[in-house]
């Protein structure tokens, strides 16, 4: 750690003279990024939260390390460009057994960061194996007469390409047959050129790649109307900007750290639409279900009757999952999402080795039913009491206060909320039925957050009043019962939210409202809660990020995204204060997949439709699809693409330059702990 790195804290006496910009000044106590240390609050709800779960349960422990062949040394997978992509030796903080679990980490999240910590080659069954830890999600290999089979290929290139090969140096060179996206998020497919890399041309031309039908719609088009946000706030509920410590990042709860790559997909050449599709893919029997619409919308399981053995994909896993994810997403219904669970159930009864796409496998008939089972019920139970509740007129807040599991669905850890939680959970079904609001009047239109603080906060006697009486909140929830010190730093983060969007430059305010985030993380038992509490006490601290993420780490995917996505996103980008009074038709034609595209603005809306080549416009603009690509991501700039020998226009070069120009450029680097 250089000086330079190590912030305002380690200059106690400098930082008395000299301000940190507008950022607090560190505690005493505070690590190098700024977080302070657990309260006595903390400290006591922290232990007493080992009453909660049945730690005593080893049976994870040793599911999760059954059948290893190899681990891989000094896990750090570097980036094609630069970076390090994945970093295995970063969680080695946590201890083997998940049981000695700092203050500053709930004791239940702190053992299922260890679970996840296992790593390495297993042998599942006779015949399928996984690799785990090489990436956010499992890469699963089923030998088939002639070679392999490749079960979701990790999220990036780089991950993909480490963890085949360690496949191989362990299991043997075998051909790929087929390879299989379980489902169309990220982390299953977009490492797929990591594996095609390293193949032969015979063994790309001859293979089946196997995903669910709208596969590939659903992959391009998910994070791309509303992805800068999406991706904003990923890198809060995945920890970005959080260091790998005890008072950081210990993981996701569904695995350890998405893997920033670079991403890519592959055209399926087998779709599967229906719940009972058989194939034999070389040699190896399968029978598909169909669970679309649950956990992803785009989504199979599959059984393999020789093997008696079930891939659960992302159906299931060792953890509640999210049926609303904090990144922001569509929500989920939970009620289909429970009635899979029981078609897997019944379907595919004679399991005795069931794996899937996160997390461990588990083995025997009995313990698989009962898993299924507990599953089932955890979503049915949060769908239909969120219901009753609602129908009751209880709001979104009141149901996720007082829904709790019952105890017959308590005695287990792989349903506990380590990635989506109970209360998060409660929202999302008032959500899908209800929508955003309550039916109170007084939520209809309420001013915006810094205005309403403003008000609040002269109400009560200005910031440096609230903040005196904060402060002496904070300090008594050490004598607090363990269930009140939690409703206190609750509601001081409440409190002191508005202080902050009231007076932004106020640093005591963000010092004292970044403490109470600290508490808020290290109490958390989901990893995105925690994730998000640290990440918003580490911007107080020192801002929001200076970059977004470069939308070119999309490059591959993109170039295999069908150009009416980008059509779509580009007219959520219209500023519609620049297209006041603007009747404008600009036409795009693809040289190389010769079809043309008709943009218009007017009455500040855009749209977009496929026309005949020959449609008259008032400026065209000819190109290729890579290059549409590279002006998209920003690798090719649009005025000096304007006016190069790679594309050609037809009309007029200034009209197009202020069609771009009313289109904005989000950089996703938006504030959101502050106004
Ligand atoms: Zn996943």
């Amino acid at each position: 750690m250089n000086l330079l790195t190590k912030g305002c804290a380690s200059f106690a006496l400098l930082s008395l003279l000299l301000a940190c910009d507008s950022n607090p000044d560190w505690e005493q106590n505070a690590n190098d990024n700024g977080h302070t240390a657990p309260t006595l609050a903390t400290a006591n709800a922290n232990k007493a939260f080992l009453d909660k779960r049945p730690f005593a349960n080893k049976a994870d422990f040793e599911n999760a390390r059954r059948g290893l062949i190899a681990q891989q040394e000094n896990m750090i997978v570097p980036h094609m460009k630069e970076g390090t992509v994945w970093d295995m030796k970063a969680y080695e903080f946590i201890d083997k057994n998940g049981e000695n679990a700092p203050d500053s980490v709930n004791p239940s999240l702190w053992r299922q960061a260890a679970l996840n910590n296992i790593h390495g080659l297993f042998k599942v069954t006779e015949g399928i194996y996984q690799l785990r830890g090489f990436d956010l999600a499992n890469m699963s290999i089923i030998e088939s007469d002639n070679g392999w089979i490749i079960v979701d290929p990790l999220t990036s290139r780089e991950t993909a390409s480490n963890a085949f090969l360690f496949a191989q140096k362990h299991l043997g060179k075998k051909p790929v047959k087929a390879i299989l996206f379980t489902h169309s998020h990220i982390d299953h497919f977009g490492g797929v050129q990591g594996v095609l890399q390293h193949l032969s041309d015979e063994e790309k031309q001859n293979m089946r790649i196997i995903a669910p039908e709208g596969f590939e719609e659903e992959a391009t088009s998910e994070n791309i109307i509303a992805g800068t946000a999406m991706v904003r706030r990923a890198g809060y509920m995945y920890g970005k900007a959080l260091a790998r410590d005890e008072r950081g990042h210990v993981g996701t709860g569904l695995g350890k750290g998405p893997a920033f790559g670079t991403f890519g997909i592959q055209s399926p050449t087998d779709l599967i639409s229906k719940t009972g599709t058989k194939l034999t893919v070389d040699g190896v029997p399968m029978i598909f279900q169909a669970v679309s619409g649950s956990e992803a919308p785009a989504e199979f399981t599959f059984y393999l009757p020789k093997h008696k053995a079930f891939c659960g994909a992302e159906l299931l896993s060792n953890n509640m999952h999210n049926l609303y994810t904090l990144r922001g997403a569509k929500v989920r219904d939970a009620r289909i999402w429970s009635g899979f669970i029981e078609e897997a159930r019944t379907k595919f009864a004679d399991t005795e080795v069931y794996f899937a796409s996160h997390h461990w496998p588990m083995w025997g008939k009995e313990n698989i039913d009962e898993y299924l089972s507990v599953q089932r019920d955890t979503y049915k139970f949060i769908h239909d009491q969120s219901v009753r509740m609602l129908n009751q007129g209880y709001t979104p807040n009141e149901i996720a206060d007082s829904i709790q599991l019952p105890d017959a669905l308590n005695q287990a850890f792989h349903n506990q909320g380590y990635y989506g939680t109970i209360k998060h959970n409660a929202k999302a079904v008032y959500q899908f039925y209800q929508g955003w609001f309550t039916g109170n009047p007084a939520k209809l239109d309420p001013l915006p957050e810094a205005q309403a603080a403003v008000r609040y906060m002269a109400m009560m006697g200005g910031v440096d009043s609230v903040l005196t009486q904060a402060q002496a909140q904070f300090d008594a929830a050490a004598n607090e019962s363990i269930d009140d010190s939690i409703k206190t730093y609750r509601w001081l983060a409440e409190l002191l939210n508005h202080a902050v969007f009231a007076e932004p430059e106020n640093n005591q305010t963000k010092a004292l409202l970044a403490k109470v985030y600290d508490q808020l993380g290290y109490l958390a038992e989901s990893a995105p809660w925690r994730d998000f509490y640290l990440t918003g006490a580490y911007e107080l601290r020192h801002g929001a990020p200076d970059e977004g993420i470069s939308p070119a780490m999309m490059k591959e995917v993109l170039l295999e995204t069908p150009v009416e996505f980008f059509f779509d996103s580009m007219s959520v980008r219209l500023i519609a204060e620049k297209a006041e009074g603007v009747n404008t038709k600009v036409k795009i034609t693809f040289s190389d997949l010769n079809e043309s595209h008709l943009l218009t603005v007017n009455n500040s809306v855009f749209h977009h439709k496929k026309v005949p080549n020959n449609t008259a416009a008032d400026a065209t603009l000819v190109l290729t699809q890579p290059l549409f690509v590279d002006i998209i991501i920003g690798e090719a700039g649009l005025k000096d693409t304007l006016f190069s020998d790679d594309l050609s226009i037809e009309g007029s070069k200034l009209d197009l330059i202020s069609f771009f120009g009313m289109l904005d450029q989000p950089e996703g680097k938006f504030n959101i702990v502050t106004p």
